[in-house]
């Protein structure tokens, strides 16, 4: 039965065929259009499909049939295929010309007829044939039928089709159809023949083989992007046709990355093949699922009536997905991030459906992950404040000149919380009339108008100065920390800047750290490593922001120039908790120091947070302060240098 608590029949086949490869496997269910994966070597999973309701006379009858199908085979794997009889679909009057060119000393149960297309179905289905010749003056267009349906019910199977006329395009419809050759009759001589059969064998397992790989994901055996977009193409065509909807949801492992980056590309293979196979287990049979790449997932849930089903659905995987699974010693438990789009309600094209789906499932990230979202007004909405957003941005137009921008500061530690190391400079935006406001909510503007640039310099500049007071009076080595954006890192004349700020602040290089984000060195061209050179060249020191959120592996990290990881506060933020979290965060710290780099966690809140942490360099997080405006910060320096000198 493929409904069964625990482990369903699909696993269940999955986990014995390899035992015993030659047995047949019947699924017994209820749905009516089943579209089951194929093992590695591109055959078929299941042999035989059984529909609820059944009698049992009927399977009584497919258990008969498989059974001998089973004992063919196992007899086929003894023999050679060529030993395999040959089934000739055409009219038995025709048949002898072929027969009497057959290779083998063809004895009658080598050659099989059936006189039109559904007879040669009823053969194939209960026995396995070396290849089909089909007779294409069959009346009626009955060869191209029999070609178009064994394609279908034996894929398998190879297929030589036979014709009167040397003509090209009869040759071309033929092979389009589905058969692997086109054998003129009057030119079937013993020679010609055999060469056929061997011929058609060799073209149609490759075929299937390059079928498979191009509609596949290698890692977990499911469709890929583009035979899902096919999938989705259709399925939104069949929905529109019946006036029924469907919905797609997409769903992205959490923190994947992390995992794959820091514990090695074959655990991440295994989580991802974990990751689908508890997908497909809580989906129906007729569900399409896909891995659109990455850790990327989809499906298409048809003939839904509104958001409930795949609300549902949606629950059913979050919940399939926590249980830990093992993985080379590793027990990891993922979460995923589902974001759900209908069709018709949301979008009416396909690539807009997914489009969508992934905006939702934004939102589901953004929202705390382990979570799933439906698309909605709340996207729409943005559009609709188009209007307050365009003052806002006038506004920001002219926030640098009228001095509206803080500097403000977040001290860090080391993990003992012993001395005071550097403080991170954090941009505000004094609004006149909103008050301070935050830097996810302007940054993104300031990035995509290219004003980043001419405020980015300003931080940089006014932190330094900070900084320099400091540094003169308070605590010697005291360091600050700037955060840079792809625009300021990738213009031309950063290093300038650079210098120029720490020339006119007289503050040391060595007090300077830059962050920079794992994406941006992911762009790597030879531009980025020459900057880093540059930079190191100052003496300042660079660190990585935001660490285990981007794509990159560590390894491929260190082979530039910088000194210090930045663990991603989302780690801290669940790693009393979330037993994912700490694997990986103690893989960052591992790693890290295994590569010579201080390793810096974000965002700690908690004593119990920084408990776990204590592999690290340093930290900093609102257990210690929040970003204070510089005289608080200056307060808080204070504090430690008074401290320091007890
Ligand atoms: P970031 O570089 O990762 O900065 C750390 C953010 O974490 C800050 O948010 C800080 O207020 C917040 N944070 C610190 N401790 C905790 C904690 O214990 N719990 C929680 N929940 N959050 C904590 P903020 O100031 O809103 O800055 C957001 C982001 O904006 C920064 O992330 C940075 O990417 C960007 N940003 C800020 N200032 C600048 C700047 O001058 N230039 C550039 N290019 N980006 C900046
Ligand atoms: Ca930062
Ligand atoms: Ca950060």
């Amino acid at each position: 039965d493929l409904r069964m608590p625990t482990l369903n029949g699909l696993s269940l086949i999955q986990l014995l065929r390899p035992k015993w490869p030659d047995t047949s496997y019947l699924i017994v269910t209820g749905a009516t259009r089943v579209d089951f994966p194929r093992r590695a070597n591109g055959e078929p999973l299941v042999d035989e499909i059984v529909t609820k309701p059944w009698t049992l006379g009927q399977l009584a009858k497919i258990l008969k049939t498989s059974i001998e199908r089973a004992r063919g085979r196992r007899a086929a794997a003894n023999r050679h295929s060529s030993d395999l009889p040959v089934l000739f679909v055409g009219d038995p009057s025709e048949s002898d010309a072929i027969r009497a060119h057959l290779p083998a000393p063809s004895a009658e149960a080598d050659y099989r007829i059936a006189a039109n297309a559904s007879r040669a179905l009823e053969l194939a289905a209960h026995q396995d044939f070396r290849s089909a010749v089909i007779d294409l003056d069959l009346e009626g267009g009955g060869g191209y039928e029999a070609i178009l349906s064994l394609r279908r019910s034996s894929p398998e199977l190879p297929i030589i089709a036979l014709g009167t006329h040397d003509d090209d395009a009869i040759h071309e419809q033929a092979i389009k159809a589905g058969a692997q050759d086109y054998l003129v009759k009057s030119e079937a001589g013993p020679y010609s023949v055999k060469r056929a059969l061997r011929h058609v064998s060799e073209v149609k397992r490759i075929e299937n083989r390059l079928d498979f790989l191009s509609t596949h994901d290698a890692v977990t055996g499911l469709s890929n992007r583009p035979a899902f977009r096919e999938a989705l193409g259709r399925a939104v065509a069949r929905a529109r046709s019946h006036d029924k909807k469907i919905a797609v949801l997409l769903l992205d492992v959490d923190r994947f990355k992390v995992v794959n980056d820091s514990l090695g590309h074959d655990v991440g293979d295994r989580l991802l093949k974990v990751v689908a196979e508890r997908i497909t287990n809580n989906l129906r049979d007729i569900d399409i699922a896909a891995r659109l790449g990455g850790d990327e997932f989809a499906i298409v849930l048809e003939g839904v009536q509104d958001e409930r089903p795949a609300i549902a659905t949606a629950q059913r995987l979050l919940e399939a997905l926590t249980p830990p699974a093992i993985l080379n010693d590793y027990e990891l438990s993922s979460t995923g991030s589902i974001g759900i789009a209908l069709y018709p309600d949301h979008a009416e094209s396909s690539a807009e459906l997914l489009q969508r789906a992934d905006q939702a499932m934004y939102r589901a990230k953004k929202d705390g992950r382990d979570n799933f979202a439906v698309y909605s007004d709340e996207e729409e909405e943005s559009s609709s404040r188009v209007l307050e957003r365009l003052t806002f941005e006038s506004g920001i137009r002219h926030a640098l000149e009228r001095e509206e921008y803080v500097v403000f500061f977040q001290p860090q530690l080391t993990i003992d919380k012993k001395r005071l190391t550097g403080m991170e400079a954090l941009v505000r935006w004094r609004h006149p009339k909103v008050g301070l406001v935050p830097p996810g909510r302007f940054m993104p503007f300031l990035e995509s108008s290219g004003l980043i640039k001419g405020v980015g310099d300003w931080v940089l500049q006014t932190a330094c100065a900070q900084a320099m007071k400091w540094h003169d009076t308070l605590v010697p080595g005291l360091r600050v920390s700037v955060n840079l954006s792809a625009r300021q890192f990738e213009g031309n004349d950063l290093i300038t800047v650079v210098e120029n700020a720490l020339e006119r602040t007289g503050l040391p290089p060595t007090a300077l750290e830059l962050e920079i984000t794992e994406s941006l060195l992911m762009r790597d061209t030879q531009r980025t490593r020459r900057t880093l050179e540059a930079l190191k060249g100052l003496g300042v020191r660079i660190a990585i922001d935001d660490f285990g959120t981007g794509y990159s592996s560590l390894a491929y990290l260190t082979t530039f120039p910088i000194d210090c990881l930045k663990i991603d506060r989302s780690f801290v933020h669940e790693i009393c908790t979330n037993e994912d979290d700490r694997t990986v965060a103690d893989a960052i710290i591992g790693l890290g120091h295994s590569l010579r780099l201080d390793v810096v966690a974000e965002g700690v809140e908690t004593e119990e947070q920084l408990a776990l942490l204590t592999g690290c360099d340093g930290f900093q997080g609102f257990l210690v302060s929040r970003p204070e405006p510089p005289d608080t910060a200056g307060e808080i320096i204070a504090d430690f240098a008074a401290r320091n000198k007890d």
